[in-house]
């Protein structure tokens, strides 16, 4: 088993008949590349910089950021990095910001949000990975977008950090490309209209589900409702990959969904360009993408867009994935 999953490493995520995507890693820190790299990954599709931020007393510098986002890139060799701006508040909190307390965290001050009051802090961020995006293929990437505003306003501050770092002779990537988590249900329903102003979406699961089914992520009460497999997620997904094609840009996932076996021929068949997850499972995905034609992950896709509830889309999805075996 051991061996195969070695083989595997050097192997392209390709269907029998010929069509490629991407599988990459989900990260915290730079110790977690060599993770990625040793299951095979070929690139980040979610780095998750919050933890830059936290357990510690201060904000962290832009030399410490660039430090962090260029070894991070260094050791993925030219291979793409999705860097995802500061996601904090929610359940994620920072002693040195004093966020309020409020009633509905999920639902409250958080992420861009943030970041969009907190110019210089989001800035400082911005040129930190500009500056390290001369290391690498950097990508950046905004969480919780809920419509375009949100988009032109962060591309705005993007734009500030990029004069602000060619008036200081400073080398930065000029075609960074700039994309943003699908994890807010309205963001998702109007894909089509924010992917005329991103180059990618990266769709957030853990978070659209949360908002989609009404169902707070971490509630163990309620869980029994979480459910990737629900079919309005499985048509919002096929909606922002719909949109994200006809615009001619790529559309990934970084949510859990993506690195669970069960949901991969669907993901596949809906046309999902990149599956990001945690670097245990990447062999795991890589084989089975590897052990299908696209034509047959498309009328998997069909089937489980045709039925009512996700133990019935599990169920089919079972029987044809013991076919694969
Ligand atoms: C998500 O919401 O699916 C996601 C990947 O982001 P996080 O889990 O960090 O909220
Ligand atoms: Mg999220």
């Amino acid at each position: 088993y051991r061996k195969e999953l070695e083989e595997l490493k050097e192997l392209p995520a390709k269907t029998l008949d010929g069509h490629e995507v991407e599988v990459a890693g989900n990260i915290g820190t730079p110790q977690d590349v060599e993770g990625v790299l040793n299951n095979g990954g070929q690139g980040i599709g979610l780095y998750r910089t919050e933890f830059l931020y936290m357990d510690r007393e201060n904000m962290p510098t832009e030399e410490e950021q660039f430090v962090a986002y260029k070894e991070v890139l260094q050791g993925m060799e030219g291979k793409p990095v999705i860097i995802r701006t500061l996601d904090i508040g929610g359940d994620k909190k920072l002693p040195y910001l004093n966020l309020p307390e409020e009633m509905n965290p999920f639902l409250g001050w958080r992420a861009i949000r943030i970041c969009l009051e907190l110019k210089d802090m989001f800035k400082t961020q911005l040129r930190a990975i500009l500056r390290a995006s001369t290391y690498g293929q950097a990508l950046i990437m905004f969480p919780m977008i809920s419509g375009v505003q949100e988009v032109r306003e962060a591309k705005t501050i993007v734009e500030e950090a990029k004069r602000e770092l060619e008036a200081e002779n400073i080398p930065f990537d000029k075609d960074i490309k700039i994309g943003i988590m699908v994890e807010i249900p309205s963001a998702a329903v109007s894909a089509d209209i924010i992917a005329r102003e991103v180059d990618f979406f990266s769709i957030g699961t853990n978070d659209l589900c949360q908002y989609t089914i009404a169902v707070d992520r971490m509630n163990e009460k309620v869980s029994y409702l979480y459910e990737p497999l629900h079919p309005a997620i499985l048509r919002l997904v096929k909606n922002v990959i719909d949109a994200s094609h006809q615009r001619g840009i790529f559309t990934g996932m970084c949510g859990e969904m993506a690195g669970d076996p069960i949901n991969t021929l669907i993901l596949l068949g809906l046309g999902l360009d990149e599956f990001s997850m945690s670097a245990l499972t990447i062999p795991q995905i890589k084989k089975i993408i590897r052990n299908i034609t696209l034509e047959e992950a498309k009328e998997i896709a069909n089937e489980a867009l045709s039925l009512a509830t996700p133990e019935e889309i599990r169920d089919m999805v079972n029987e044809k994935l013991n076919k694969l075996n």
